[in-house]
């Protein structure tokens, strides 16, 4: 059966989109020109990537705190694994379209061409029972690949959900270590926003919150005078069988 809802990811792992679809694609028109978009920008994350290996590794994230210290190479391995990572994904895919729809396979095993025979081989591969897979893998190499490749000589902080209408992505604002003002300010599915819209853009996230804020107020209001309403008619009955 065919399911009309879009199963390209969100942001948040797990969730999918869940837009109608109006053609034979299992992705909505939002998310194809998101994938497109992806798939162009993959070699220029490859080769950041690329340039990164040389660079001094930093954790990405706290997690390394255990007292145990692995001997570090003296390149970026976060960088090595990323890279690699994302051109086995995308080499996997294309191998499965070439073989699934009898295409010729592509000519190079490099990234550039990779995405390429993708990007062609789209409304193949999206209308596919394995299209959920085809995204969330893609989303998830692509996501790693771009902070280790943007990622290692700064730090990301996460200042709420992309203001375009319609995507939901986190946007993260990068600083560089020892200047606390920021470098870059983008969402993950790749809106950016230029110096000069930054303060526009902290004035329509805080709008955001607080409406969220008030949303969670006013759906709390509900549920207490739900509550209290219940009780009322409860004890109501009580009064009246008792009498
Ligand atoms: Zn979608
Ligand atoms: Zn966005």
């Amino acid at each position: 059966m065919m399911e009309s809802g879009c199963v390209a990811p969100r942001p948040l792992p797990g969730t999918p989109c869940g837009r109608r679809t109006d053609t034979n694609l299992r992705v909505c028109t939002a998310c194809v020109h998101r994938i497109r978009g992806l798939l162009a920008e993959l070699p220029h994350v490859y080769r950041s990537c690329e340039a990164a290996l040389a660079r001094r590794p930093q954790p990405l994230t706290s997690e390394r705190v255990s007292g145990s210290r692995a001997p570090s190479l003296p390149i970026n391995e976060h960088a090595m694994a990323a890279r690699t990572e994302l051109l086995e994904v995308v080499a996997a895919w294309s191998a499965l379209v070439a073989d699934e729809f009898r295409q010729p396979r592509p000519r190079s095993r490099t990234i550039e061409e990779l995405s390429l025979f993708l990007t062609r081989r789209l409304p193949l591969l999206l209308a596919h029972p394995a299209a959920d897979d085809f995204t969330s893998e893609l989303y998830t190499v692509a996501r790693n690949a771009r902070r280790v490749a943007h990622g290692d000589t700064g730090r990301h902080r996460t200042v709420g959900r992309c203001t375009h209408a319609g995507c939901e992505s986190e946007v993260t604002v990068r600083m560089s270590v020892g200047d606390p003002a920021p470098q870059h300010v983008r969402c993950e599915a790749g809106h950016t926003w230029p110096p000069q819209q930054w303060l526009h853009l902290v004035s329509q996230l805080r709008a955001t919150q607080l409406r969220a804020t008030q949303l969670r107020a006013t759906q709390l209001r509900a549920t207490q005078l739900r509550a209290s309403n219940a009780a009322r008619h409860g004890s109501g009955r009580n009064q009246a069988r008792s009498g």
